[in-house]
């Protein structure tokens, strides 16, 4: 099966729109991604016939969005095939979600001298969390090192996994390399060693088929922003087992069982980790765009965005000075450089007057730039959406520009 590209770019509003008289060229999906019409017309028109809050009213609304959230839950179940529906919790995002862990496992698991180990490639969301608790614990953040090429040093990771080490986190893909890592192997080394892993897979869902029982994954987050569902609503996967072994995060209506002042006794799985009125709508809307990815099919999506990344890597290569950052054989939908004496900023700045939307700084991975020794990168990253003509468009602009800059 392949993509009707014309088509699905029909289903996106925003794509008929024009910035400075110029057609708008987005190029920044991996910062979030646009959202389809069925998923708009979902929240339409929740807010329109069915708003009501969930779990705990009696009557017709209530129920139906209650219905309808549970649902979505069973969507995002079946989409990266997790074992239960209980397994999935509702986030703000993969921030939320990481953070959640963070601080529930280390709560309980984590004591002064213990190690946690992430990777040199990690977005500032899953490497802060991990400071946070360290430095509250008394534990070591260990950092597994990189290859140039911006794959991962699989000797550096073997190395860091001891019996210290409580935990290991890492991304399924980088937002700015745009390595496609091997999770199911780092995570089969790390389990040998009984050391539970998260995997932030913020920038895979969207992109590759996700399976998180294949891959054996304790915990799995993303954000639904990043996979065309409204912003303020993410996922996080745990394994029944360590869910129910993990304290609840935060406090409040919802999470509980029965509260009194003497105790309070807890909520079933996942609400134990859902305190407070949830986003539902944007987890209703949420189902519909995984239903709306899996209806285009992943794996047909995943073609076209790696035709998009070879022809733009082929053509960006051509071009004077440039220097591409994250060069893995592996790679999903992100297509990173530098062009020597020019800053990625000026080129962003410009690129902006054409109507090509690229993103320009650390991407939120300052310990990976810092280690490149670069101040920043331009990064074109794509979508089920974009095109080859987009691509050659952003080439003719990128020739104009640099003439300009150098
Ligand atoms: N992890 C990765 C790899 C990301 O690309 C991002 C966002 O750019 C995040 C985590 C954080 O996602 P959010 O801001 O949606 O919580």
């Amino acid at each position: 099966m392949s993509l009707n590209v014309a088509d699905i770019r029909r289903q996106f509003p925003i794509l008929e729109q024009q910035v400075y008289k110029k057609d708008l060229v987005y190029f920044d999906n991996a910062a979030t991604t646009q959202k389809p019409q069925v998923v708009i017309d979902v929240l339409d028109e929740y807010y329109k016939k069915y708003n009501a809050n969930i779990h705990r009213g009696v009557h017709f609304l209530s129920s139906h969005c209650t219905d309808a959230t549970e649902t979505a839950r069973k969507t995002v179940q079946d989409f990266i095939n997790a074992k239960h529906a209980h397994e999935i919790v509702f986030t703000r995002g993969t921030t939320e979600s990481v953070n959640l862990v963070a601080q529930s496992f280390a709560s309980e698991f984590i004591n002064e001298g213990d190690e946690i180990v992430v990777t040199r490639m990690e977005h500032h969301s899953n490497i802060v969390p991990w400071q946070l608790v360290c430095e509250k614990y008394g534990a070591k953040l260990k950092v597994v090192d990189i290859y140039p090429d911006g794959t991962i040093n699989m000797d550096s990771f073997k190395a860091a996994l001891n019996a210290k080490v409580k935990i290991v986190a890492f991304t399924h893909v980088s937002n700015t390399l745009g390595t496609i890592n091997d999770v199911q192997a780092m995570t089969r080394l790390a389990h040998n060693q009984d050391i539970p892993v998260l995997i932030d897979g913020a920038q895979a869902v969207q992109h590759t088929h996700v399976d998180v029982q294949e891959i054996d994954a304790d915990f799995y987050v993303f954000s639904g922003h990043k996979i065309y569902a409204p912003t303020g609503i993410g996922v996080l996967y745990g394994k029944e087992e360590w869910l129910e072994k993990l304290p609840p995060w935060q406090g409040g209506g919802e999470m509980i069982d029965q509260v009194s002042f003497e105790k309070t006794t807890f909520n079933e799985l996942p609400f134990k980790f859902e305190a407070g009125t949830p986003n539902y709508i944007g987890a209703i809307a949420m189902g519909e765009a995984l239903s709306y990815v899996s209806n285009n099919g992943i794996d047909a999506i995943k073609k076209h965005e790696d035709d998009l990344l070879n022809y733009a890597t082929e053509r960006i290569t051509t071009v004077d000075g440039v220097r591409i950052i994250g060069e893995a054989a592996q790679k999903s939908s992100v297509l990173s450089f530098v062009i020597d004496g020019i800053h990625p900023y000026d080129i962003g700045v410009l690129l902006d007057k054409t109507g090509i939307a690229v993103r320009t700084g650390n991407h939120c991975t300052q310990p990976l730039h810092d280690w490149y020794e670069i101040p920043g990168t331009v990064r074109a990253s794509f979508a089920m959406y974009n095109t080859k003509a987009e691509i050659d468009y952003f080439m003719d602009k990128m020739q104009q520009v640099l003439e300009m800059l150098k």
